[in-house]
């Protein structure tokens, strides 16, 4: 039975209890009602407590009422009626209002605790995928900080340090070998953790059956759980048990690779081979900048630094003014020269005054050399002069007005150990000795005149420096003083 049902019972039972008051006369009904109703809201989670007390009470109420002789008249029992319907009444309203916000309370109370935990479930989640998110934007910012610093690579120093760099502090490894093939060799250009230093600077033939060339003919990312039950590693003498490997691939080409170990197995998973591939890609077009740079470098014409013409393009132009020469029996003659104690000179002032200097001294040949003298950089501090249709001896006497016109060429630069407040003095003089050989008396070919004034070169040098002197075939047969 309904809360409501026992309400309206307990009215019935009641107002039966008031009717037969009415009829037989007498106090009682408040009395009882009040009883009832009192065990009622006791007892109200047992209704049928509530309606046996009731209806005992009327019992016993009947009983003493036709026993007792009435005192109270009909008005007396209208009015008790009266009274006690209107305190069950309101008792009943007020029961029922409050009985509804209760339960709107209470649900609300229920609503709000399922929100609550479905808002701490969804806080978790999001959580999580914050955490998810902040590492994948860290990643995201490990991998731009790689990509940028690729993009600045030029040489291939430069890309060895990126990948170094990318090893060690991206990546975190405990141990690695960068390998790079160059000039008809696999070189190692990076490693850590090899205790002996045979790694260092080794060297492995590209076409051979070591570990080196296995790895240069990869060409997808290659993961190794454990090395020791790999057949590829058979008889492998490595130190290591598990690895990832990085190709480098120019073009397609495999051009290096980045060797990821540990001494554990499996210690490397799909997510970093996955990595890895992404890795390979970008540090290989570093590498592959750097290739391109070191071959657009080959092919230019003149140096960077002094602007005259390299070594190779110097070279081309000897031989096409040698075959001119001969074919027409004019004379062709050619100054070799190089700065003297120029070392000295990068110890006490710093390399970039030294650059200075290299620059000074070919600004200096390109104002007394007129054309068609071809000028060159023939080596680090070492230059050439081809003098077409230039006798040995006008060409010894170029020679030496350049040679004085630089020796007194003025320079300042402030040496190395100076104080920061010590204004650039006037620089110790920049010499050049040089050597002279012509065609057609000193020799005949490109490698046998670039020789011959070469020999006098170092006479120069020899006799203290700072001079000029012209090859001599006397020299051939006697030994060198
Ligand atoms: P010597 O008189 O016998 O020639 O003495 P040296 O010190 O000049 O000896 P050498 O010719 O062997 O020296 C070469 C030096 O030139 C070594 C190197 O430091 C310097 N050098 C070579 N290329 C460059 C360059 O591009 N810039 C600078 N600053 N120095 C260079
Ligand atoms: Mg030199
Ligand atoms: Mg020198």
């Amino acid at each position: 039975m309904g809360e409501t049902e026992q309400d309206i019972l307990l009215a019935s039972l009641l107002l039966l209890g008031a009717a037969l008051q009415y009829l037989l006369g007498g106090p009682w009904l408040l009395v009882v009602g009040a009883v009832a109703v009192g065990i009622r809201v006791n007892f109200s989670r047992d209704d049928r407590r509530g309606i046996v007390a009731t209806a005992i009470a009327c019992v016993l109420w009947i009983a003493l009422h036709t026993s007792v002789t009435s005192m109270l008249t009909r008005l007396q029992v209208a009015i008790e009626l009266g009274a006690f319907s209107a305190f069950v009444v309101v008792f009943w309203v007020a029961r029922q209002i409050n009985r509804e916000r209760l339960l709107a309370d209470e649900t609300q109370l229920e609503d709000a605790r399922k929100g609550g935990a479905d808002m701490q479930a969804k806080l978790r989640q999001l959580r999580r995928d914050s955490e998810v998110m902040v590492w994948e934007s860290e990643e995201l910012t490990r991998l731009f900080g790689v990509t940028r610093s690729v993009g600045e690579v030029i040489r291939e120093e430069e890309i060895v340090n990126v990948i170094r760099e990318t090893a060690q502090a991206y990546l975190k490894l405990p141990a690695y070998v960068l390998l790079l093939a160059r000039d008809e060799a696999i070189r190692v250009r990076a490693q850590t953790g090899f205790d002996d230093d045979t790694l260092a600077d080794a060297a492995f033939p590209p076409g051979g059956g070591t570990l080196a060339a296995w790895f240069l003919r990869q060409r997808e990312p290659v993961l190794v759980d454990d090395v020791s039950e790999d057949p590829r590693f058979a008889g492998a003498m490595f130190p290591y048990r598990s690895l990832v490997m990085l190709p480098m691939l120019v073009r397609d080409e495999p051009v290096g690779a980045l060797v990821a170990l540990d001494g554990h197995q499996r210690s490397f998973t799909r997510q970093d081979y996955t990595r890895a591939g992404i890795l390979a890609k970008q540090l290989s077009l570093g590498i592959g900048k750097t290739l391109l740079y070191g071959q657009i470098e080959e092919l230019s014409i003149t140096d960077g630094l002094t602007k005259l013409y390299r070594h190779r393009h110097f070279q081309e132009r000897f031989e096409i003014e040698l075959e001119r020469a001969r074919r027409y029996s004019r004379p062709l003659s050619l100054l070799m020269g190089d700065l003297d104690q120029f070392k000295q000179f990068n110890d006490a002032y710093g390399h970039l005054e030294g650059d200075d200097v290299l620059k000074h001294v070919s600004r200096a040949m390109e104002a007394n050399f007129q054309r068609p003298a071809i000028l060159a950089r023939y080596g680090g501090e070492e230059f050439a002069v081809l003098l077409p249709d230039t006798s040995r001896e006008r060409a010894a006497e170029l020679a030496e007005k350049f040679r004085a016109a630089l020796e007194a060429a003025p320079m300042t630069a402030a040496p190395l150990a100076a104080t920061p407040s010590s204004a650039p003095g006037p620089r110790p003089a920049v010499t050049m000795s040089i050597g002279v050989a012509a065609f057609p008396e000193d020799a005949q070919t490109r490698r046998d005149l670039i020789a011959r004034a070469d020999l006098a070169l170092y006479r120069s040098k020899d006799a203290g420096r700072n001079r000029v002197t012209i090859f001599d075939a006397a020299w051939q047969n006697a030994p060198s003083g």
